[in-house]
């Protein structure tokens, strides 16, 4: 009996803790999709919203930076590069609307975390459970190809996001940037302005590292590049998914 009252107020702080990062996820979002601190960025972003590829021209691009996606409750981080300029800058939501989500949402599906295999547009329906995505930078760039400064100029937004996602304990970072970015990202929420830290591995596939108290999963990022080549495939990252609800249930059964 005592048990059940002790489920009953865990599930209740838990609902209560989980509407509260809600809203602050939300009035973070606010503050992101208005920036324009990178001025290349902004002007990229902006001449392909206006200009548009053929096959969306009857479409309204988004054509702003994006916050990101999923579950405020999320113990899976998952780190891209930056917003394809017709895809998640068409649509309005990280990874939507371009061959990379597809592969990766069907995994994402396979696996337990999504709702749906298919990603299309912002109004879908898609949930995610137990897990976040975003992008190291947020707004479109020229030839997929952000700039270490503007990485480390967009970095002060994910500190903030990943700051409201307390249940965080695994980063799966999509391709060497997005493993480069997360170190910055950890290395400013543990000890701000210390700098990336030293002394850590290169990116790898399946590669982990423990830091402080989460751990980095790298993983091949799901471009077509790497999907067509079957340098990354389906089994593959499914398998980095599972590895990740692993270490996240680890974490788990530690506390
Ligand atoms: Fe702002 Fe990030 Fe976009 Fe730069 S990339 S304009 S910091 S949202």
């Amino acid at each position: 009996m005592i048990q059940s009252q002790r489920g009953i107020l865990r599930r209740w702080y838990y609902c209560v803790v989980q509407s509260q990062a809600r809203l602050k996820l939300e009035e973070l979002a606010g503050e992101i999709v208005v920036c324009r601190r990178c001025p290349r960025l902004v002007s990229w972003r902006e001449q392909v919203a206006r200009e548009r590829r053929a096959a969306f021209a009857q479409e309204s691009y988004w054509g702003r930076p994006l916050p990101g996606f999923g579950d405020p409750a999320a113990r899976v981080l998952l780190l891209g590069l930056a917003p394809a300029a017709h895809g998640a800058n068409r649509t309005g939501r990280v990874f939507t609307g371009d061959r990379s989500g597809d592969f990766l949402f069907a995994a994402l599906w396979r696996t337990g975390f999504a709702n749906q295999p298919v990603s299309r547009a912002a109004d879908d329906g898609l949930r995610l459970r137990d897990t976040w995505i975003t992008a190291a930078v947020r707004c479109a760039p020229p030839a997929n190809r952000p700039t270490p400064l503007e990485r480390d100029t967009c970095l002060p937004w994910s500190v903030r996001e990943l700051g409201l996602l307390t249940a965080v304990r695994v980063v799966v970072c999509l391709g060497a940037f997005a493993w480069a970015a997360a170190l910055r990202l950890l290395a400013e929420l543990e000890r701000p302005g210390s700098g990336p830290p030293r002394g850590v591995p290169r990116f790898a596939h399946g590669r982990e590292h423990e830091l402080g108290s989460r751990v980095l999963l790298g993983s091949y990022h799901p471009s077509q590049q790497n999907t067509f080549t079957r340098r990354l495939t389906e089994p593959m990252m499914d398998a980095v998914l599972e590895r990740a609800r692993i270490l996240a249930d680890g974490d788990a059964a530690a506390r």
